[in-house]
């Protein structure tokens, strides 16, 4: 069975952009596993602990046969080759890998828990995610669109060099 994932990508450490890039290119190498679809990125201050670097941020879409904890697993893989080090919560972090959504699937385990618990209050998640799921509705909390604008006074900005959408003319709408 084939499920749709959403994969949240963070960095601000290091080289955010490209590793960011970088990341992309990893999960396009996960067994069982393809990436469908890249967000554009976006840049974002840091939430928490204000004084580190801005965030890259952005959203993957991928279909996958591997289970969720499996897939997790192999996000901490990548997190790992990247070089992050889970120094505290909120550290500043060279790549952070969230599973978003697998499929519709609730849970909630110290480990995984779906939806990943915070997704639905932050703009650098709903956003890019909103990229590639206009109409997407996260369990238990209703339509991403709705959630995003919630939480419009979070700043925010799409990067337009790197935009990966066809469609231009949303940067502006
Ligand atoms: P954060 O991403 O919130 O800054 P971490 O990346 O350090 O924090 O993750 C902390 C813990 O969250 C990990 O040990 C992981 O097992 C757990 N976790 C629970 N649900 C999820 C999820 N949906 N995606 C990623 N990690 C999760
Ligand atoms: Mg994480």
């Amino acid at each position: 069975m084939t499920v749709r994932a959403y994969v949240a990508l963070g960095s601000n450490l290091g080289d955010p952009l490209a590793t960011v890039q970088a990341a992309f290119s990893a999960l396009r190498t996960l067994p069982d596993t393809v990436l469908v679809a890249a967000s554009s990125l976006y840049r974002s201050a840091p939430v928490g602990l204000r004084n580190q670097p801005d965030f890259i941020n952005a959203v993957a879409a991928l279909d996958t046969r591997l289970a969720a904890e499996a897939l997790l697993e192999e996000l901490f893989a990548i997190e790992a080759r990247f070089g992050r080090r889970r120094d505290f919560h909120h550290a500043p972090r060279t790549l952070d890998l969230d599973l978003l959504l697998y499929g519709g699937e609730t849970r909630a385990t110290p480990r995984l828990t779906l939806p990943h618990p915070r997704m639905h209050e932050r703009a650098f998640v709903l956003l890019p995610l909103l990229d590639l799921a206009p109409d997407i509705a996260i369990p238990g909390h209703g339509p991403a669109r709705a959630l995003a604008e919630a939480c419009r006074e979070q700043k925010l900005a799409k990067l337009a060099i790197m935009d990966s959408v066809p469609d231009h003319r949303r940067v502006h709408s």
